[in-house]
């Protein structure tokens, strides 16, 4: 991601005045101008950044000043607000409400992303237990209607659509009604886009929109067309009453200023942002911890709702059974499904404060993934006695006969599920220490919820869990201290990172997992 290089940028520039011996009109005006330039340069509009300049400006008056007050501080803290203030138009997006249907129809131009987009959104909902479906009201583009289908039935999210029917507004109509009588919560009606802004484009979705009167209208908007986000965001709003916004694209190289800034001109909360092509890549967009995370302070409040996506509370009988000292191979293999859940390792990484999002590549993210499906191979092949026995590995080195058999029913070799064995002994010592996953999060502020010495162990014990590579680009065990390091100077909140001094976590401190 492009915009990377300006939380880089930025940052650089907010740590200057670190090293300056005394801050005065000069340091702040040099300050200023090298994060005005990076703005401009991640094609964020230019009325837009001479606001932040003079609102930064203003807040900062060295005659009135006193001696004693903490310049760097006020400076770096308003500095931060400005940027949320960039991308937060002040409006609550609109919250879905369980036991109803919720309809929220898709809008934007054609390829920027509204039918992939579509399916993500139903499966987010979907994964957190939201009854969805998928209307396709697309007959402009051909083939539409197949796209939708396909990626719905992949995912196995339920769809409408048809072959036959020309009208968008009556399969609209046809299918939301049709869904809301099965007492589907979340409907999303997919619309047609065209290339350019044309009025029978907007007569149509006007129609569609007083055919099924959404709840919600979302405006999708391609990141990579930089400046242009604004004048597309404004021509949409000015004709459907936009609610909400999701930014597409903002893996690749898109500078992605321009879409983040065109938040202003649309008046209406960016709510997701879509970062790949897969299911899985669409991120929450909150604003604050979207600026932390660019500025490479992490993201801590998306980890620990991630976590508690989960639902791990409901796990008592696990923290029972930990209490009393068992952890059995079956509560590692449902602690994997865990981990696959919380989906891409890259992903949680990005919210670690001092990872950057795109810090594990790819391809080594999809051998870890694989990895971990291999071992849970392997435990499918044991029988409902070995998973539940509480000294599980004791079993296989009294009874190697169980070694081969597993080895044969999963396909690999008996090396292969010793090894398995010993990792979850050592797995099953950590996670004893720690009061299973939940333990790592506890209640109260944020500055209280993460449990540094805990994460530290889970992650390491994880990452060598998943690839031995893996845990060597991390940086080893003085990477992973390093971060650690971090996420306690992070999880003391933002006042840390802004209390001056040479403190907060610097970009360059991950070690030598940085490539
Ligand atoms: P629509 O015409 O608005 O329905 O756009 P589509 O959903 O068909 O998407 C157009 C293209 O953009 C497809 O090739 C998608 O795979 C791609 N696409 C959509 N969202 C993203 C994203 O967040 N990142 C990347 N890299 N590609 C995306
Ligand atoms: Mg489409």
């Amino acid at each position: 991601m492009v915009l990377a290089d300006l939380g880089r940028k930025i940052t650089t520039a907010l740590r200057s005045l670190n090293s300056a011996t005394v801050i005065n009109e000069e340091v702040l005006n040099a300050m200023l101008k090298e994060i005005v330039t990076a703005l401009l340069e991640a094609d964020v509009n230019i009325r837009l950044v001479k606001g932040l300049r003079e609102n930064v400006r203003a807040v900062i008056d060295f005659d009135e000043m006193a001696a004693g007050l903490n310049k760097r501080r006020m400076i770096q803290s308003a500095v931060f607000k400005e940027l949320v203030k960039l991308v937060d138009p002040g409006v609550k997006a609109y919250q879905p409400v369980k036991g109803k249907s919720n309809v929220i129809m898709f809008v934007g131009l054609q390829g920027s992303g509204k039918t992939t987009t579509c399916t993500k959104l139903a499966y987010h909902y979907m994964k957190k237990g939201w009854k969805t479906c998928l209307v396709c009201a697309d007959t402009f583009r051909a083939g539409a209607y197949d796209q939708l289908k396909q990626n719905a039935t992949k995912a196995r999210i339920p769809f409408y659509g048809s072959y036959t029917e020309i009208d968008p507004v009556i399969i609209a109509q046809e299918g939301v009604a049709m869904f809301k009588k099965e007492g589907f919560e979340i409907i999303i009606v997919d619309t047609s886009g065209r290339h350019k802004q044309q009025d029978s484009l907007f007569e149509e979705m006007l129609q569609v929109s007083n055919a099924v009167s959404p709840d919600n209208i979302i405006f999708v908007m391609d990141a990579t067309i930089g400046q242009a986000c604004e004048g597309q965001s404004r021509a949409f709003k000015d004709k459907v009453n936009v609610g909400s916004v999701i930014i597409t694209k903002l893996d690749g190289h898109a500078k992605g200023g321009g879409a983040l800034s065109a938040v202003a001109a649309t008046q209406s909360p960016v709510i997701f942002i879509g970062t790949g092509e897969h299911i899985d890549d669409l991120e929450p967009f909150k604003t604050k911890p979207f600026i932390s995370k660019l500025l490479g302070m992490g993201d801590i409040e998306g980890l620990i709702e991630k976590v508690n996506d989960l639902g791990l509370e409901d796990n008592e009988e696990l923290i029972e059974k930990l209490k009393h000292g068992h952890f059995t191979l079956r509560d590692m293999y449902e602690q994997f499904q865990n981990i696959m859940k919380m989906g891409p390792f890259s992903q949680i990484m990005g919210m670690i404060p001092g990872f950057s999002q795109d810090f594990l590549a790819k391809g080594s993210e999809k051998e870890s993934m694989a990895r971990l499906k291999r071992l849970m191979t392997m435990m499918d092949s044991m029988n409902d006695g070995e998973l539940d026995n509480r000294d599980g590995a004791k079993l296989f080195t009294k009874q190697p006969g169980r070694i081969i058999r597993v080895s044969c029913g999963a396909g690999v070799t008996e090396r292969e599920v010793r090894e398995l064995l010993t990792q979850y002994t050592k797995f099953a010592a950590v996670v004893k220490k720690m009061g299973g996953i939940k333990g790592l999060f506890k209640g109260g502020d944020m500055g209280k919820n993460v449990n540094p010495n805990q994460m530290a162990k889970l992650n390491q014990q994880m990452a060598k869990m998943m690839d031995p590579r893996v845990f060597q680009q991390m940086g080893g065990m003085g990477g992973l201290q390093n971060i650690m390091r971090q996420l306690q100077q992070g999880a003391g909140g933002l006042g840390n990172m802004f209390g001056g001094g040479a403190g907060g976590s610097a970009p360059s401190g991950s070690g030598g997992g940085r490539r």
